[in-house]
């Protein structure tokens, strides 16, 4: 079976952790300040605030930014459900806004859509990661603050930068799902150095001292709780895989573009098929090669065929909008969201593809939709 996503792993990182285990450290700490230095320098952010998830960086920042019961937080309902629960968690609303037919990310014109008196935050998606435009969002939004979602964007770039470089508060994902992993883990990145300084507190119960620097002091220094916070450390054996991880990245996303161009000119010769691509002002990493297919074809079906080839596809990108746990919690209608949920798919695409699998898995694309001219 050709897997959907592989993650990269090797004895490098395999030896990292076991040099952790056998340092006796294990919780957060130098391990998780280097790798969070490591991964601000590289995505171009001041400081990083290293997290259990991508999901407790979501609820972290808005938490810090003091999203409350009664406000709202626009997002987009294209995407993992995790960026709407982070509202929930806050006791917010979830305000969802179409996205984008090619991008499948918020743009200025849906978010203005549904801005309100009570729009606390926007949390923009780089989905798949495709990067979004986030100064137009900015525009748009005037004074609310845009929060980008980066879980899927390490190595994307967004008017010649890296996504992340200039972002207020961007969180990360190193779900094994993404390009770099850790297991599960998560990130904050920003340029503000009280924010991060909050961020940093918030993750560990609100303490005025981290466990770690208390251990460090060498003589016995006692903690406050300054604030009700949360327990959502990254741990040191997670942290030393992300530092070997992150040495991967630069050639991991190059691969993928390389592949994904394969599959640009393979697909080029089948009609009805249209495979997600870089917009006019970035990169993509293509952490998901996504197809949107015409409305007539029957998606569900064409993954049992590509199952029955054995090549393990996937439904596009959710809908929150569409689950039970968002029933009837639409705002305004979500067209192009429902359109590119329904009617695309995420083909295979990891660092042990071949070009013989990608024509393989084009193959089985063409004979399912073109049967009469593929014989
Ligand atoms: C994967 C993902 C998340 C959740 O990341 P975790 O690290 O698994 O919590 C959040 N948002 C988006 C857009 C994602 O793709």
């Amino acid at each position: 079976m050709i897997p959907v996503m592989r993650p990269m792993l090797g004895d490098e990182e395999a030896d990292a952790v076991a040099a952790v285990v056998r340092s006796g450290w294990i919780a957060q700490g130098p391990k998780v300040a280097e790798f969070e230095q490591a991964f601000a320098a590289r995505v171009g952010a001041a400081h990083g605030v290293a997290v259990s998830s991508c999901t407790t960086a979501l609820h972290l920042a808005l938490h810090a930014l003091g999203v409350k019961p009664g406000d709202e937080v626009v997002v987009p309902s294209f995407s993992f459900i995790a960026t709407a629960n982070a509202v929930r968690y806050c006791g917010a609303t979830p305000v969802f806004a179409d996205v984008d037919e090619l991008t499948g990310n918020l743009t200025a014109a849906t978010v203005d859509e549904v801005l309100t008196t009570r729009t606390k935050a926007v949390l923009a998606v780089h989905q798949g990661g495709v990067p979004a435009d986030v100064d137009a969002l900015r525009r748009v939004c005037g004074g609310i603050p845009v929060l980008e979602d980066a879980a899927c964007a390490a190595g994307s770039t967004y008017l010649g930068k890296q996504v992340g470089a200039g972002a207020p508060l961007a969180a990360w994902s190193f779900h094994p799902r993404k390009l770099l992993t850790t297991g599960e883990g998560g990130m904050l990145t920003t340029d503000d150095a009280d924010l991060a300084a909050r961020l940093r507190r918030l993750r560990e119960h609100g303490m005025s001292v981290s466990a770690a620097d208390r251990h460090a002091a060498g003589t016995a220094i006692v903690e406050q709780y300054l604030e009700t916070g949360f327990n959502y450390r990254m741990t040191d054996i997670q942290a030393a895989m992300g530092l070997v991880q992150l040495t991967r990245l630069t050639p991991l996303v190059a691969q993928r573009r390389t592949m994904a161009a394969r599959y640009h000119e393979l697909l080029a010769e089948l009609t009805g098929v249209r495979p997600v691509r870089d917009p006019a002002y970035g990169k993509t990493n293509y952490q998901a090669f996504w197809v949107l297919l015409d409305e007539h074809v029957d998606r569900n079906g064409l993954l049992a065929t590509l199952a029955d080839a054995e090549v393990s596809a996937r439904r596009g990108i959710m809908a929150a909008h569409l689950e039970p746990a968002y029933a009837g919690h639409a705002h305004v209608p979500l067209p192009v969201t429902e359109k590119l949920t329904r009617h695309s798919l995420i083909l295979p695409l990891h660092h042990e593809l071949t070009a013989d699998d990608q024509r393989h898995i084009v193959g089985v694309l063409a004979s399912a939709l073109h049967p009469v001219v593929s014989r």
